[in-house]
C-alpha cells in the first residue's frame, strides 16, 4: 500500500452496534451482560450488543422474540437525545479530517480524504487515527473501510466489522470483488439479487463477465450500468459535503402542567446538567443557549441567548437558560414542557485551547470533568447535584442511565 493513494480516496466509517455501544459506554453494568436497546414489552430491538447477538438477537426483531431467545437479556429504553450528542461528537471529529463529510445515518458517514493525505498521512494512518479517537473520546468502536469509491469503501468496512480497518489497494479490487456473492454489492437488495439469480449470476465475477446490455435489459439502464461498472471496481459517485445543523440538548414534559417557577428552575438545572454532560462526553462546546417552553395549550415559544465564550459547563448554561426564562415574564402560565439546548458547537480543544484555571468560574469545569469520570466508571448516581436528587417528574433521570426512561423527546 503506497503512502499516498492515487485518484479519489473515500473512507466509510460505521459505528459498531451504535445505540448498544453508547449505552454500555455510560453504564458499566451493561458491559458484561447481553442486552438490547428497544422497548421492554412491545416494539422492536433497535440495536443489540454483541453478547446478545450470540443468542440470535438482532436489530429489527420484535422485543418479545428477543426475550424468548435470551430470557436473561436486559432491555434498555432508547435515549435518542444522548445518541444524538455522541453522534455530534463523532461528526465533529470527522470535520477535523476533511470538509467533505456526508452523513449516511446517525452513526455512519462517508469522508472524502483525497485532500487530507498531505496533512494527515496515508489512508491507513488516517483510518487508524479516526478509530483511536472515536475509542478514546466516545468509548465506542467503529469499523473503517477505505477505497477509491463509496460503494467499495462501505463494502470494505462491512467485511471487517466489528472494530476493524480495511484499506483496499486499487490493484486488488477485482480480486477482492469477484468471489463475493452479488448481495454484498451496494444497492443490491433482495429484488435485484433474485433477478440476477434468475440470470444464473450469483457472484460479482459472474456479473462482471455478463454483457452490460444484458444487465441493462434485466435491471433497467441505470441499475444495469451501475452494477456492471461496480463489478470492475468503477465507482464514481461523489461524497457530498453537508452543512449539518447541530445542537445538543434535553427536554422534559411535566407529569402535570405547572406554573411553579421553582419547579421549572429545578428542571432547567437538570437539563442544563444533562446537556453539559453530553457536550463534555462529545468533546463539544457551544455559545448559543436555546430555551423552549411549551404551554398547556401546546403553543411553544423559543428564546435564545449567546454567551461570550463557548462553554460546556452546567452553571453557565443554566444561568443563561434561567435568564431567558425569567425574561418571558410569565404570570401563572401553565407549562407543559421545557427544553434546553446549545447550538453553535465547536470542538472543546478549540474552545479551551488555553487552560483557564485562572478564571474562577472555569474552575467549575474541572469539577464537572472529574464527576464525569466518576459517572463513567461507577454509573450516574455516583455524582449528582443535591437539588436534582428530588424526584418531581413523570420521567425522572434514574439511577441507572439507560435502564429506566430518560426525559421525553417530542
Ligand atoms: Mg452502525
Amino acid at each position: 500500500m503506497p503512502d499516498v493513494m492515487r485518484g479519489r480516496v473515500i473512507m466509510h466509517v460505521d459505528m459498531d452496534a451504535f445505540y448498544a455501544s453508547v449505552e454500555a459506554a455510560r453504564n458499566p453494568r451493561l458491559r458484561t451482560v447481553p442486552f438490547w436497546v428497544g422497548g421492554a414489552e412491545r416494539g422492536v430491538v433497535l440495536s443489540a450488543n454483541y453478547l446478545a447477538r450470540t443468542y440470535g438477537v438482532s436489530g429489527g426483531m420484535a422485543s418479545t422474540r428477543a426475550r424468548r431467545l435470551c430470557p436473561a437479556g436486559v432491555a434498555v429504553p432508547p435515549d435518542f437525545d444522548h445518541y444524538g450528542a455522541v453522534s455530534a461528537g463523532v461528526f465533529a471529529l470527522f470535520d477535523q479530517i476533511t470538509d467533505r463529510v456526508e452523513a449516511a445515518s446517525i452513526d455512519e458517514a462517508y469522508l472524502d480524504i483525497t485532500g487530507s493525505q498531505r496533512r494527515l498521512g496515508s489512508p491507513r494512518l488516517i483510518g487508524e487515527n479516526v478509530r483511536a479517537r472515536v475509542a478514546d473520546e466516545q468509548h465506542i468502536t467503529c469499523s473503517v473501510g477505505i477505497a477509491q469509491g463509496r460503494a467499495l469503501a462501505k463494502l470494505a468496512s462491512n467485511r471487517v466489522k466489528p472494530d476493524g480497518l480495511l484499506v483496499v489497494d486499487p490493484g486488488e479490487v477485482v480480486a477482492l470483488l469477484h468471489p463475493l456473492p452479488v448481495e454484498q454489492l451496494s444497492g443490491v437488495g433482495p429484488a435485484t439479487a433474485s433477478t440476477l439469480h434468475k440470470l444464473g449470476l450469483s457472484t460479482v465475477g459472474q456479473v462482471a463477465h455478463t454483457p452490460v446490455s444484458t444487465l441493462r435489459r434485466a435491471l433497467g439502464a441505470r441499475a444495469g450500468q451501475w452494477l456492471s461498472d461496480l463489478s470492475w471496481g468503477h465507482d464514481e459517485s461523489l461524497v457530498v459535503g453537508q452543512d449539518r445543523e447541530r445542537s445538543i440538548g434535553s427536554q422534559t414534559t411535566f407529569a402535570r402542567d405547572t406554573d411553579d417557577p421553582e419547579q421549572v428552575g429545578t428542571e432547567l438545572l437538570r437539563m442544563a446538567a444533562r446537556t453539559a454532560g453530553r457536550m463534555r462526553a462529545s468533546g463539544l462546546c457551544g455559545r448559543t443557549v436555546v430555551l423552549d417552553v411549551r404551554f398547556a395549550d401546546f403553543t411553544t415559544i423559543t428564546r435564545s441567548g449567546t454567551l461570550r465564550d463557548p462553554t460546556d459547563v452546567t452553571d453557565e448554561i443554566y444561568a443563561r437558560a434561567r435568564k431567558l426564562f425569567e425574561s418571558l415574564g410569565l404570570q401563572r402560565a401553565r407549562i407543559r414542557r421545557v427544553g434546553v439546548r446549545v447550538e453553535g458547537l465547536v470542538p472543546s480543544d478549540q474552545a479551551y485551547r488555553q487552560p483557564a484555571l485562572d478564571e474562577p468560574e472555569r474552575g467549575m469545569r474541572q469539577v464537572e470533568l472529574a464527576a464525569d469520570d466518576v459517572v463513567y466508571r461507577f454509573g450516574a448516581h455516583a455524582a449528582q447535584r443535591a437539588r436534582l436528587t428530588r424526584r418531581t417528574l413523570s420521567n425522572p433521570e434514574s439511577g441507572s442511565p439507560g435502564i429506566t426512561s430518560v426525559g421525553g423527546t417530542a
